[in-house]
Protein backbone atom coordinates (compact mmCIF):
# COMPACT_ATOMS: atom_id res chain seq x y z
CA UNK A 1 0.00 0.00 0.00
CA UNK A 2 0.87 3.47 -0.85
CA UNK A 3 2.08 5.99 2.02
CA UNK A 4 2.76 9.01 2.68
CA UNK A 5 6.20 9.35 4.76
CA UNK A 6 7.54 12.86 6.36
CA UNK A 7 10.50 13.57 7.67
CA UNK A 8 10.60 16.57 10.41
CA UNK A 9 14.26 17.91 10.91
CA UNK A 10 13.09 20.08 13.85
CA UNK A 11 16.28 22.90 14.38
CA UNK A 12 18.90 20.10 13.53
CA UNK A 13 21.73 20.03 10.92
CA UNK A 14 23.21 22.18 9.12
CA UNK A 15 22.65 23.83 5.22
CA UNK A 16 25.75 22.44 3.75
CA UNK A 17 24.66 18.67 5.48
CA UNK A 18 21.74 18.94 2.99
CA UNK A 19 23.17 18.15 -0.33
CA UNK A 20 24.01 14.51 0.73
CA UNK A 21 21.27 13.87 2.55
CA UNK A 22 19.38 14.89 -0.36
CA UNK A 23 20.95 13.03 -2.94
CA UNK A 24 21.65 9.42 -0.71
CA UNK A 25 17.80 9.68 0.08
CA UNK A 26 17.00 10.70 -3.64
CA UNK A 27 19.27 7.48 -4.53
CA UNK A 28 17.71 5.28 -2.00
CA UNK A 29 14.54 5.94 -2.19
CA UNK A 30 14.28 6.02 -6.38
CA UNK A 31 11.08 3.81 -7.38
CA UNK A 32 9.34 3.87 -4.24
CA UNK A 33 5.55 4.12 -4.38
CA UNK A 34 5.21 6.35 -1.13
CA UNK A 35 4.97 9.47 -1.13
CA UNK A 36 7.90 11.06 0.74
CA UNK A 37 7.89 14.59 2.07
CA UNK A 38 10.88 15.99 3.92
CA UNK A 39 10.54 19.17 6.67
CA UNK A 40 14.38 20.81 6.68
CA UNK A 41 14.86 23.88 8.36
CA UNK A 42 13.87 27.17 5.69
CA UNK A 43 18.38 27.33 5.20
CA UNK A 44 18.15 24.20 3.49
CA UNK A 45 15.18 24.43 0.71
CA UNK A 46 17.21 25.48 -1.66
CA UNK A 47 19.73 22.68 -1.60
CA UNK A 48 17.39 20.42 -1.05
CA UNK A 49 15.40 21.88 -4.17
CA UNK A 50 18.72 21.64 -6.25
CA UNK A 51 19.55 18.09 -5.38
CA UNK A 52 16.04 16.83 -4.99
CA UNK A 53 15.46 17.98 -8.27
CA UNK A 54 14.20 15.02 -10.77
CA UNK A 55 13.16 13.20 -7.89
CA UNK A 56 9.46 12.69 -6.60
CA UNK A 57 10.28 13.94 -3.20
CA UNK A 58 8.66 16.75 -1.73
CA UNK A 59 9.92 19.80 0.57
CA UNK A 60 8.26 21.00 3.50
CA UNK A 61 8.34 23.99 5.67
CA UNK A 62 8.33 23.02 9.48
CA UNK A 63 5.51 26.55 10.16
CA UNK A 64 4.61 29.47 8.04
CA UNK A 65 2.80 32.83 8.94
CA UNK A 66 -0.76 33.33 9.53
CA UNK A 67 0.22 36.85 7.68
CA UNK A 68 1.18 37.42 3.85
CA UNK A 69 3.85 39.86 4.19
CA UNK A 70 5.41 43.09 5.87
CA UNK A 71 6.21 44.08 9.22
CA UNK A 72 6.75 40.71 10.75
CA UNK A 73 10.25 40.55 11.47
CA UNK A 74 11.57 36.96 11.85
CA UNK A 75 8.44 35.57 9.80
CA UNK A 76 8.46 33.48 7.16
CA UNK A 77 5.10 33.56 4.59
CA UNK A 78 3.27 31.09 2.36
CA UNK A 79 4.02 33.35 -0.77
CA UNK A 80 8.37 32.75 0.18
CA UNK A 81 7.71 29.27 0.72
CA UNK A 82 5.73 28.23 -2.44
CA UNK A 83 8.33 30.37 -4.70
CA UNK A 84 11.28 28.19 -2.84
CA UNK A 85 9.91 25.17 -4.07
CA UNK A 86 8.32 24.05 -0.93
CA UNK A 87 5.19 21.99 -1.64
CA UNK A 88 3.83 21.37 2.34
CA UNK A 89 4.17 23.24 5.49
CA UNK A 90 3.62 21.44 8.92
CA UNK A 91 1.33 23.61 11.08
CA UNK A 92 0.93 23.47 14.98
CA UNK A 93 3.49 20.91 16.09
CA UNK A 94 3.16 20.41 19.82
CA UNK A 95 6.66 22.46 20.20
CA UNK A 96 5.05 25.50 18.56
CA UNK A 97 1.50 25.03 20.09
CA UNK A 98 3.77 24.84 23.49
CA UNK A 99 6.74 26.06 23.43
CA UNK A 100 5.88 29.19 21.12
CA UNK A 101 2.43 29.61 22.76
CA UNK A 102 0.62 29.14 19.39
CA UNK A 103 -3.39 28.90 20.09
CA UNK A 104 -6.10 26.71 17.81
CA UNK A 105 -7.22 30.21 16.41
CA UNK A 106 -3.93 31.18 15.16
CA UNK A 107 -3.06 27.63 13.63
CA UNK A 108 -6.79 28.11 11.62
CA UNK A 109 -5.35 31.03 10.37
CA UNK A 110 -2.35 29.88 9.31
CA UNK A 111 -3.87 26.87 7.52
CA UNK A 112 -6.22 29.30 5.66
CA UNK A 113 -3.25 31.68 4.72
CA UNK A 114 -1.35 28.51 3.40
CA UNK A 115 -4.21 26.94 1.58
CA UNK A 116 -4.94 30.79 0.08
CA UNK A 117 -1.37 30.51 -1.36
CA UNK A 118 -1.48 26.87 -2.75
CA UNK A 119 0.34 25.35 0.27
CA UNK A 120 -0.30 21.90 1.64
CA UNK A 121 -0.81 21.60 5.11
CA UNK A 122 0.29 19.13 7.40
CA UNK A 123 -1.74 19.73 10.64
CA UNK A 124 -0.84 18.36 13.65
CA UNK A 125 -2.81 17.11 16.62
CA UNK A 126 -2.25 15.78 19.75
CA UNK A 127 -3.23 15.36 23.35
CA UNK A 128 -0.37 15.78 26.25
CA UNK A 129 0.19 13.09 29.18
CA UNK A 130 -2.24 14.67 31.86
CA UNK A 131 -5.16 15.05 29.55
CA UNK A 132 -4.71 11.09 28.29
CA UNK A 133 -4.25 9.65 32.02
CA UNK A 134 -7.63 11.99 32.89
CA UNK A 135 -9.28 9.98 29.85
CA UNK A 136 -9.87 13.25 27.89
CA UNK A 137 -7.81 12.39 25.07
CA UNK A 138 -11.02 12.08 22.63
CA UNK A 139 -12.34 14.80 23.24
CA UNK A 140 -9.24 16.91 23.11
CA UNK A 141 -8.27 16.27 19.73
CA UNK A 142 -11.99 16.38 18.29
CA UNK A 143 -11.72 20.24 20.13
CA UNK A 144 -8.38 20.75 18.30
CA UNK A 145 -9.34 19.11 15.17
CA UNK A 146 -12.90 21.66 14.80
CA UNK A 147 -11.12 24.59 15.56
CA UNK A 148 -8.35 24.19 12.98
CA UNK A 149 -10.92 23.08 10.74
CA UNK A 150 -13.50 26.00 11.06
CA UNK A 151 -14.01 27.63 7.50
CA UNK A 152 -11.97 25.08 5.89
CA UNK A 153 -14.27 23.81 2.93
CA UNK A 154 -14.02 20.08 1.92
CA UNK A 155 -12.81 20.16 -1.11
CA UNK A 156 -9.75 21.62 0.25
CA UNK A 157 -9.11 18.64 2.39
CA UNK A 158 -7.08 17.33 -0.45
CA UNK A 159 -4.64 19.66 0.49
CA UNK A 160 -4.45 18.64 4.18
CA UNK A 161 -3.01 15.85 5.96
CA UNK A 162 -3.48 14.94 9.15
CA UNK A 163 -0.74 14.07 11.99
CA UNK A 164 -1.51 12.29 14.75
CA UNK A 165 0.87 12.94 17.42
CA UNK A 166 0.30 12.21 20.85
CA UNK A 167 2.46 14.59 22.69
CA UNK A 168 3.76 11.99 25.18
CA UNK A 169 5.35 10.04 22.38
CA UNK A 170 7.43 12.47 20.66
CA UNK A 171 10.65 12.55 20.98
CA UNK A 172 10.17 9.91 24.22
CA UNK A 173 11.05 6.52 22.64
CA UNK A 174 7.70 5.16 23.60
CA UNK A 175 5.25 5.33 20.37
CA UNK A 176 1.34 4.99 21.47
CA UNK A 177 0.43 1.45 20.70
CA UNK A 178 -0.92 -0.07 17.97
CA UNK A 179 -4.35 -0.04 19.66
CA UNK A 180 -4.12 3.83 20.82
CA UNK A 181 -3.41 4.77 17.18
CA UNK A 182 -6.35 2.69 15.89
CA UNK A 183 -8.62 4.10 18.35
CA UNK A 184 -7.63 8.11 18.02
CA UNK A 185 -7.61 7.65 13.87
CA UNK A 186 -10.77 6.38 14.21
CA UNK A 187 -12.05 9.15 16.53
CA UNK A 188 -10.61 12.02 13.91
CA UNK A 189 -12.01 10.04 11.34
CA UNK A 190 -15.34 10.25 12.67
CA UNK A 191 -15.00 13.76 13.33
CA UNK A 192 -14.27 14.57 10.31
CA UNK A 193 -17.42 12.97 8.96
CA UNK A 194 -19.24 14.89 11.47
CA UNK A 195 -17.90 17.63 10.32
CA UNK A 196 -18.18 17.59 6.36
CA UNK A 197 -19.79 14.02 5.38
CA UNK A 198 -19.48 10.35 5.74
CA UNK A 199 -17.72 9.86 2.61
CA UNK A 200 -15.01 12.43 3.05
CA UNK A 201 -11.47 11.71 2.69
CA UNK A 202 -8.46 12.40 4.46
CA UNK A 203 -5.03 11.29 4.85
CA UNK A 204 -4.10 10.66 8.24
CA UNK A 205 -0.58 9.88 9.73
CA UNK A 206 0.59 8.94 13.18
CA UNK A 207 4.12 10.76 14.75
CA UNK A 208 5.75 10.45 17.43
CA UNK A 209 9.04 8.12 18.08
CA UNK A 210 8.91 5.50 15.03
CA UNK A 211 12.47 4.14 14.63
CA UNK A 212 13.56 1.91 12.27
CA UNK A 213 12.96 -0.55 14.63
CA UNK A 214 9.30 0.09 15.17
CA UNK A 215 8.04 1.61 12.22
CA UNK A 216 7.12 -1.47 9.63
CA UNK A 217 4.30 -2.43 11.80
CA UNK A 218 2.76 1.07 13.20
CA UNK A 219 2.91 2.42 9.44
CA UNK A 220 1.53 -0.71 8.25
CA UNK A 221 -1.78 -0.41 10.17
CA UNK A 222 -4.38 -0.04 7.07
CA UNK A 223 -6.36 2.82 9.57
CA UNK A 224 -2.39 5.05 8.50
CA UNK A 225 -1.80 6.77 5.69
CA UNK A 226 1.81 7.10 6.56
CA UNK A 227 4.05 8.31 9.33
CA UNK A 228 5.83 11.79 10.41
CA UNK A 229 9.30 11.26 11.67
CA UNK A 230 11.28 13.12 14.07
CA UNK A 231 14.56 11.86 15.33
CA UNK A 232 15.06 8.84 13.01
CA UNK A 233 14.69 10.98 10.07
CA UNK A 234 17.89 12.29 10.70
CA UNK A 235 19.71 9.69 9.34
CA UNK A 236 19.54 9.21 5.64
CA UNK A 237 20.35 5.68 5.79
CA UNK A 238 17.30 4.91 8.30
CA UNK A 239 14.75 7.63 7.00
CA UNK A 240 15.32 6.01 3.72
CA UNK A 241 14.49 2.09 4.45
CA UNK A 242 10.78 2.95 5.63
CA UNK A 243 10.63 5.68 3.50
CA UNK A 244 11.36 2.98 0.19
CA UNK A 245 9.53 0.25 2.25
CA UNK A 246 6.57 -1.56 0.78
CA UNK A 247 3.73 -1.30 3.19
C1 LIG B 1 7.99 15.01 15.48
O1 LIG B 1 8.89 15.82 15.62
O2 LIG B 1 6.90 15.37 15.03
C2 LIG B 1 8.21 13.60 15.86
C3 LIG B 1 7.27 12.73 15.60
O3 LIG B 1 9.40 13.36 16.45
P1 LIG B 1 9.97 11.91 16.88
O4 LIG B 1 9.80 11.00 15.68
O5 LIG B 1 11.40 12.17 17.21
O6 LIG B 1 9.18 11.44 18.04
Amino acid sequence: MRKIIISNFKMNTVPSDMKAYSMQLATKTAGSKNKIIVCPPYTHFCIAKQFLDGSKIEIGAQNVSDVEAGKNTGEISASMLKDAGVTYCIIGHSERRSKFKESDRLINKKIKMALSQGLKVILCIGEDKVTREAKGACAFVKNQLDDALKGIYENELESVIIAYEPIWAIGTGKTATLKDIEKMVGVLRKEIAYLYNDKTKINIVYGGSIDINNYKKIISLPCLDGALIGGASLDVDNFSVIARENY
